[in-house]
């Protein structure tokens, strides 16, 4: 084995070499994390640390892979057994394999967000909420909130101050049991049945705690408190907990991340060794200046000292335009640019923005360019409808109990299974207490069927049947491809003929390849259950391939942890990044720089930001301010791109918005004679029909036709 320890620099190498204890290593973007991380790992195999005796956390899949193919090129095959992976992977495997205890049988299912949101829809309509009162979006992510700080139902309701949190504990009481009874866990019970495994079987907690006898967590400062509690009881034994993280990289409080696990760790682990990495190996000087001068804005921070050897590097470009189809253009132009100049391929470009939204427009027009590229996070391929029924089949038929999935196909194709039956049968299911597929296999109990009903029925209680017996006899693949065949889906789509039906054909063709490739890669245990597994943790950026020369897109808070020789920040607008909603809250505004910092900080070698001056939003055009982040970046590290034409285009733009909007600008404050004082948000349409959204201070949001506002500038 070749001395690897060499690819390190000296705080790198002892960090990696300290391996006893809870450590915790604090560090800024760039300094060489993730490689100390792996490094790790390979460190502890090179020492005879047996590999199922090395847990590994990281934020996505993707990276959980790369980690461990790199882990395998420096000690060899031996890596391949450690354990690395997502929170949520991870303890699903945990779940899976004691799941009898919590009650639940080992195939049960993973519901995603909308296999959630649909189950939460149902049971608002069974507690005869209406929707109107209790919107189900928001009450899927109140309970997932709750669920997340570890509240159960019975204690959310003895917490609950108003009607609404009743209703939400009612909601919540009820969905938990829905789950139970489908067999289903959600994203989040992943976590906290993990928990309460634990909890319950001190046996089953000594277990994994022995067996784990070295913990390492990367990105930390993106945990959560359900996921910090985990990480206490596994560590509890051994106390050999390395955590990795950067306290200016927290860009997850949304989703319930809590900064405090970081600056919290001392507390815990009073006997912790603290290294810090000092040495940027990614990004130009100017560059890592620039983003040192914006994070400086925040209050809330560790001081880290960050250096860098590499060149001073090209000043950061700053691209002003004159709306958003002027930025997509621009940004295509320099992408072209800088390859006809630097040699650049197309991989080494990403285009980031704030929100998914964006992209269309940079899509179109690397299209009309002809440049090829790949785009994280649009309608992922598993989310797709054809996809998901396909899904939802192969759901059912591993567990039976699965209303949601069973919901979804019962009568795709159809088997002339309308409504009306299904509630016949969701009444005597109820009556009964059975799942809709034990209703159904009783079917001449259900009162009130036709005779077509009852025919579509058995046909398809029969054809469920013939799968769950097929199941262990034959591969997942073959499985697929048998069923896709039985249900006659590529005929269905090849009667519909329309180019997207041709596209569900091609997405079913790619997904039976996928899972015939699944059961070839793991012709040992590749059961259906484990590939649909697989699929229920797939994130966005698992499927982004880097291997093809395409330039990149993706959102901000998808980047973390990745790196580009060239990088485009885009839509850099007040409202918009940083976004609305953080106007009115200093944390989230540190958020919204926090993310700044992290887009910035993946740049290697070029920097470039921009922002529109109008942009098109739901079919009107507003008009813009530059981010007051760019403002915070040294002028001396900036050029600004203002193209002739945008001059000419800036005085017109101006001239004529004064004249039309009475010198009104967005941020302006203004006085209005019932609703008082506010500030203009956002000014869009033109002439007589120039309106304006004025946040007033004590009457809320208002749109106002500018004509008859009578606002007064003050
Ligand atoms: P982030 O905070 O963005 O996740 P990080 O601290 O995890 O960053 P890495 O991704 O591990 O940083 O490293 C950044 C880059 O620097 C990588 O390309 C890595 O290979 C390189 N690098 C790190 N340490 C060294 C070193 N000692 N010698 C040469 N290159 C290094
Ligand atoms: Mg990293």
């Amino acid at each position: 084995m070749r001395d690897f320890l060499k690819d390190l620099n000296k705080e790198q190498r002892e960090a990696v070499k300290w391996v006893n204890g809870p450590v915790l290593i604090l560090a800024g973007p760039g300094s060489g994390k993730t490689r100390v991380l792996t490094y790790k790992i390979a460190y502890l195999l090179s020492l005879g640390v047996k590999p199922w005796e090395i847990l590994a956390l990281t934020f996505t899949n993707k990276a959980a892979n790369e980690m461990k193919e790199r882990a395998i090129q420096l000690v060899g095959d031996i890596a391949k057994n450690v354990t690395i992976g997502t929170f949520h992977s991870v303890f699903a495997k945990i779940l899976r394999q004691e799941a009898e205890k919590l009650g639940y049988t080992k195939s049960f299912t993973i519901y995603d967000q909308d296999d959630s949101l649909s189950l939460i829809r149902n049971v608002i309509k069974e507690l005869n909420f209406s929707e109107d009162n209790v919107n189900p979006s928001l009450a899927q992510a109140k309970i997932s909130n709750i669920k997340n700080a570890l509240i159960t139902p019975e204690v959310f309701l003895t917490l609950a101050e108003n009607q609404f949190d009743e209703k939400i504990a009612q909601i919540y009481k009820a969905y938990q049991q829905s789950l139970f009874q489908r067999n289903a866990m959600d994203f989040d019970d992943l976590l906290i049945k993990s928990v309460e495994l634990f909890e319950t079987h001190p046996d089953v907690l000594e277990k994994y705690q022995t067996k784990f006898k070295y913990i390492l967590v990367d990105e930390y400062q993106d945990t959560n408190r359900v996921q910090y509690v985990l990480l206490k009881m596994l560590s509890a034994r051994h106390r050999n907990l390395c955590v990795i993280g950067d306290d200016a990289q927290s860009i997850y409080s949304w989703r319930g991340a809590e900064i405090r696990n970081i600056l919290d760790f001392k507390n815990d682990f009073p006997e912790c060794k603290i290294f810090k990495l000092e040495q940027n190996y990614r990004s130009t000087k100017k560059i890592l200046r620039a983003a040192d001068s914006v994070i400086k804005n925040n209050t809330e921070q560790i001081l880290k000292n960050l250096w860098t050897e590499n060149s001073e590097g090209d000043p950061i470009v700053v691209l002003e335009c004159k709306d958003d189809k002027d930025e997509a253009e621009k940004v295509v132009h320099f992408i072209k640019e800088e390859i006809r100049k630097n040699k650049y391929n197309l991989r080494d470009f990403v285009i980031l923005y704030r929100t998914n939204a964006q992209s269309r427009l940079f899509e179109d027009e690397l299209r009309r360019e002809g440049f090829p590229y790949t785009i994280v996070g649009s309608v992922a391929f598993y989310k797709r409808k054809e996809v998901k029924d396909l899904l939802a089949y192969l759901k059912v038929i591993v567990n039976p109990k699965d209303d949601e999935s069973l919901l979804r196909i019962v009568n795709f194709p159809n088997r002339g299974i309308g409504d009306i039956t299904i509630e016949r049968i969701r009444a005597f299911a109820n009556a009964k207490g059975l799942s809709l597929f034990e209703a159904m296999c009783k079917l001449y109990a259900i009162p009130g069927l036709t005779e077509r009903a009852r025919r579509g029925v058995y046909n398809f209680c029969i054809l469920i049947q013939k799968y769950i017996d097929l199941k262990d006899k034959i591969s997942a693949g073959e499985l697929a491809r048998a069923l896709v065949d039985d249900i006659g889906l590529i005929r269905y789509y090849k009667q519909e003929g329309t180019p997207e039906a041709q596209q569900r054909i091609e997405n079913i063709e790619e997904f039976l390849s996928a899972i015939t490739e699944f059961s070839n890669e793991n012709p040992e245990d590749g059961t259906l259950e484990k590939f649909l597994e697989e699929v229920s943790l797939v994130s966005d950026i698992d499927t982004w391939e880097n291997k093809r020369d395409a330039v990149t897109l993706m959102t901000l808070h998808s980047v973390k942890g990745l790196e580009f020789p060239v990088v485009f920040i885009t839509g850099l607008e007040e409202g918009l990044f940083p976004i609305v909603s953080s106007f009115y809250n200093i944390k989230e505004l540190e958020e919204e720089r926090r993310l700044f910092y992290v887009g910035m900080t993946r740049a290697m070698k070029k920097l470039y930001l921009s922002y529109a001056k109008r942009r098109m939003k739901a079919g009107n055009m507003f008009e813009q301010r530059r981010s007051r982040f760019l403002d915070e970046i040294p002028i001396e590290l900036v050029i600004q791109h203002t193209s002739k034409d945008d001059r000419r285009a800036r005085i017109y733009e101006t001239s004529r918005v004064r004249s039309q909007a009475l010198n009104l600008s967005v941020g302006l404050l203004v006085e209005h004679e019932i609703f008082g004082i506010g500030i203009v948000r956002e000014i869009s349409g033109y002439g007589d029909n120039t309106r304006v959204l004025v946040d007033f201070e004590n009457f809320g949001r208002k749109l106002l036709l500018l004509k008859y506002a009578n606002l007064k500038v003050i």
